[in-house]
């Protein structure tokens, strides 16, 4: 049997007004990577949603991202491929530029992260534009991989990223709206 679930995500999720600059609420889930039993929830809601899918390998968006990334791909029994701010990867690698609020930023990924035809899924802990994730969809993509879907802990669902990522036709999970 399953015990009930003792918290909701949405109370352990922290808010900051102003951070990292004025005007910005920003969402901190350090609170929920904290506790061993909102993990386990996480992973268990994500697996319930892709566990299905084809899932090959899973990839985190820096660098929160990668936490869940992690935790997933053990759930999978997969791997994980790290998307990272550009300049911290060796070898071979591709580029992506996209718009934050105030100018851009670009993201790579090494060429050799992923081979042809392999499903991936895209784990961020908060999707607000979708900028980042559509720049981490076309890497994948342009490396010959396929997105197998997107995880997020977070959907703020006033700035329309995750609805911008189903109309592109991906399917996106997400925990707290
Ligand atoms: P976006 O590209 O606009 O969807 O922004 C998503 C990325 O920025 C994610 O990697 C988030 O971690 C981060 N982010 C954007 N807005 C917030 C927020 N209000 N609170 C926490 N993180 C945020």
């Amino acid at each position: 049997t399953t015990k009930a679930k003792q918290f909701d995500l949405r109370d352990i999720v922290a808010s900051y007004p102003d951070f990292p600059k004025p005007g910005i609420l920003f969402r901190d889930i350090n609170p929920v990577f904290r506790r061993n039993d909102a993990l386990n929830y996480i992973i268990d809601e994500f697996y319930r949603a892709y566990g299905k899918a084809k899932v090959d390998a899973v990839a985190g968006i820096e660098s929160r991202g990668f936490v869940l990334a992690t935790a997933l791909a053990l759930k999978f029994g997969k791997g994980v491929v790290m998307i990272r701010k550009a300049g911290k990867l060796p070898g071979k690698t591709l580029k992506k530029s996209y718009d934050i609020e105030y100018g851009s930023a670009v993201m790579e990924l090494q060429q050799n992260a992923i081979s042809k035809g392999e499903s991936v899924l895209i784990a961020d802990d908060l999707i607000a534009t979708g900028g980042t994730a559509v720049a981490a969809a076309q890497l994948v993509e342009e490396i010959g991989g396929k997105v197998a879907g997107f995880a997020f802990i977070i959907e703020l669902s006033d700035l329309h990223g995750a609805d911008r990522l189903r109309k592109m036709g991906y399917k996106v999970q997400s925990l707290v709206t």
